[in-house]
């Protein structure tokens, strides 16, 4: 959760996803009425059946970057995001499709991620960027998205089937206050992105190759990323699952093609850039893993050093901080628990507009201090597609904003969770523990080596707060691998929050 996404940004997520949801229902009828056929690929020089004329996906690119900003949040680096932007840029101005608004951002998110929206967006995770050792890498994973987007494959494989699930699901999210625990996995979202076919994959990885010889980068860099992502997975649960393969498949041959594919490259790659010491001087200070300022877990707790706030979840639901809203699903998955912030100047009339939405019915709202915060609580009842749901809601002020506390289950479950609920609303209070106010993220910090050594002595030598397997992989190293004298190697330091 974090305070720029939730209020900069307007505060909830719902709004701009109700104006998307509108934009692409009608941009999915339009579609449809208007089939642009076969169209030839701009990659491929292939022929290919779609849905979508050039400007249709250039909007439906525009349309979801914003909603992607606000539910991922930025990465707040001016100079790395310039950095993305220009290097980015660079290679797509070679491809096929120099001309579409190609976007470069990079998300503050730890997992290992990148992905490309139709039209020339294109996404990579801070955890991505601390993963990886070169500009050469760096350039194969933007240039395997940009392949993605100049040969079309979002828009290409999307059928009309696919489009109506995703008006759907955006009409779904068109009741933000009311979704139920799917919103845990980003209920809107997923449906953009496709997983591609194995065919897809390679020719992405094909055109990526493709873009970096163009880009005069060094292509025997790119299996290095395959190994990265393949251990990234063997050891996930440090920092996470990598994304980048779930969208991605990786039928294990693909680094071995890859690999061939740049052995065979006529002339070799004399004189081409690999990059390795500017760019990783580049990750000095970058955010490594969850970042405590934006909410942590101590047990059940949930601490906000930023918002200066805590609230105690119900012992053994299954949380999720998430940058515009904290989550917690029960065991059984029947009842839910949400924190955002509300869009309102007092509680009061935060709960005046929760309570006038359709379908929500209520008991008079009552006027009460929690921990001392002014606050409006009432029960609720609302019809939805999914049956009859009854909660618990509370606006409280805190310290320049309104939050909104919102907890519900199903009619029937009502008795069974009333007072669990009912104590978990009332748990909201101001976060004095100094300790978690004082809270900082780990950071990358780069070390160029005054003498020869293994991860093993570096990590030694140079302590890091993860263990030394992890130093290892962020270094694309086994704990023996050796190091020449002025190499540059990856630490992580910092406290580790608990
Ligand atoms: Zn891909």
């Amino acid at each position: 959760m974090t305070y720029s996404n939730m209020t900069h940004n307007g505060p909830p997520g719902h709004i701009l996803r109700r104006r998307l949801g509108a934009a692409l229902v009608a941009l999915a009828l339009g579609g449809t009425a208007a089939l642009t056929g076969c169209a030839v690929n701009p990659a491929t020089g292939g022929r290919q059946f779609t849905l979508f004329s050039e400007a249709q996906e250039i909007e439906m690119g525009r349309g979801y970057d914003p909603q992607i900003v606000a539910e991922m949040g930025l990465y707040p680096d001016d100079a790395l995001q310039r950095y993305i932007q220009e290097l980015g840029g660079r290679l797509a101005a070679q491809s096929e499709r120099p001309n579409l608004p190609w976007t470069f951002r990079v998300l503050d998110d730890p997992l290992v991620n990148a992905f490309a929206l139709p039209g020339g967006y294109i996404y990579v995770t801070r955890g991505i960027l601390a993963h990886i050792g070169s500009e050469a890498e760096l350039a194969g994973i933007l240039g395997h998205e940009i392949g993605h987007v100049t040969a079309r494959h979002s828009v290409g494989r999307m059928s009309t089937q696919q489009l109506a699930q995703l008006g759907l699901a955006l009409g779904v999210a068109l009741r933000p206050e009311l979704e139920g625990a799917a919103s845990l996995a980003g209920a809107g979202m997923g449906v953009l992105f496709l997983k591609y076919g194995r065919d897809d994959e390679r020719q992405a990885d094909d055109l990526g190759v493709r873009y970096m010889l163009r880009g005069n980068y060094d292509p025997r860099e790119m299996p290095a990323v395959f190994d990265m992502l393949e251990r990234v997975t063997q050891d996930a649960g440090g920092g996470g699952t990598p994304e980048w393969l779930s969208t991605h498949p990786n039928p294990g041959n693909r680094r071995e093609r890859i690999a061939a594919q740049v052995a065979a490259q006529p002339g070799g790659s004399a004189g081409a850039v690999v990059g390795r010491e500017s760019y990783l001087k580049r990750l000095d200070g970058l955010v490594y893993g969850n970042n405590p300022r934006e909410g942590f877990f101590r047990g059940n707790q949930f601490l906000h050093p930023d918002l200066e706030f805590r609230f105690t979840f119900p012992e053994g639901w299954q949380t999720a901080n998430q940058k515009s809203a904290v989550l917690a699903v029960s065991p059984k998955q029947d009842a839910l628990i949400r924190i955002t912030l509300a869009d309102a100047a007092s509680p009061d009339a935060a709960a005046r507009s929760f309570f006038a939405q359709d379908g929500v019915t209520a008991g008079p709202p009552s006027t009460t201090r929690i921990d001392g915060l002014p606050a409006t609580v009432g029960e609720f009842s609302a019809t939805t597609e999914s049956g009859q749901l009854r909660g618990r809601v509370a606006f409280i002020a805190h310290k320049n904003a309104v939050y909104q506390l919102m907890a519900y289950t199903a009619e029937p479950s009502w008795t069974t969770y009333d007072a669990t609920l009912r104590q978990a609303l009332a748990s909201f209070g101001r976060l004095t523990d100094a300790a978690a106010l004082a809270a900082q993220p780990l950071r990358i910090q780069t070390v160029t080596l005054d003498q020869a050594m293994t991860i093993t002595e570096f990590a030694r030598r140079y302590p890091s707060a993860v263990p030394v397997e992890k130093v290892a992989l962020i270094n694309h190293a086994d704990p023996e691998t050796r190091f020449e004298k002025g190499a540059v190697l990856k630490r992580v330091v910092g406290q580790v929050v608990s």
